[in-house]
């Protein structure tokens, strides 16, 4: 589900319905901090990429935007400039403010209890297996996968529409997270709900939303468009594709 909650940033504006907003709640098996807090953060990292105020900084080096970040303070930049950001339309929210409300044991029953609970009753698996496969080892791989979308493609990968950011396209991470390594377009055009030129290929994320706009609980996907991307190459792109 990571991806849907990374996301949320450009894709609350793509008009989700609530019903689907509740899959993002779900973004609590993952324990990366509410939607509120999620969303503001990464309203930040995009706005302020690479310097102080991005709350995982790339250019203080791989092991910081990978994890370190959240061992140690925020940089008073962060709280500076996460404060100045305008939130209201995620308060104004009743799932942001539910998912707020209940994070803590939404955390702990979607995170740890559910997942060791499920093998255990539906095919008889021991719960400490559960527990440490299901629950612990399934959190520490999607956790770093997801890590990776800060520090390595922020580091490594081929910048065709903007050269002059850091965040790269890197096909593993793409692979990994689901469709969410199209990092330097995503940075380039952060409304796109498809975080990828390319729309459905390796992009499990862009189903989903796809799957839930069919079903009526999405609307207004928003997408740049062919030329858009062309023109944006043709001017700051590094010539790579
Ligand atoms: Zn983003
Ligand atoms: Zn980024």
């Amino acid at each position: 589900m990571r991806s849907c909650f990374d996301e949320i940033y450009s894709r609350l504006a793509a008009g989700i319905e609530p019903e689907l907003e509740g899959w993002w709640v779900e973004g609590g098996s993952k324990v990366e901090n509410d939607i509120f807090e999620w969303s503001r953060d990464h309203r930040v990292h995009h706005k302020y990429s690479e310097t102080d105020a991005d709350p995982h900084n790339a250019r203080r080096g791989f092991f910081f935007s990978h994890i370190g970040w959240l061992f140690v303070r925020k940089h008073r930049d962060v709280i500076e400039k996460g404060r100045k950001l305008d939130v209201t339309d995620l308060l104004a929210d009743p799932v942001v403010r539910f998912q707020r409300k209940y994070y803590k044991i939404s955390v702990v029953l979607m995170c740890f209890v559910v997942p060791t609970l499920v093998p255990w009753c539906f095919w008889g698996e021991s719960l400490w297996i559960s527990y440490f496969l299901a629950s612990i080892l399934r959190y520490t791989i999607s956790l770093n996968v997801t890590w990776l979308v800060n520090s390595a493609a922020h580091m490594y990968g081929n910048r065709p529409y903007d050269k002059y950011i850091s965040p790269r396209q890197n096909p593993l991470v793409t692979l990994g997270a689901i469709g969410e390594g199209f990092h330097n377009y995503h940075h380039t055009f952060p409304f796109d709900y498809s975080a990828s030129e390319f729309g459905l290929n390796f992009n499990p994320t862009t189903w989903f939303i796809d799957f839930m706009c069919w079903l009526g609980l999405a609307t207004d996907r928003k997408r740049a468009t062919k030329s858009m991307i062309e023109a944006r190459k043709a001017r700051t792109g590094d010539g790579s594709a």
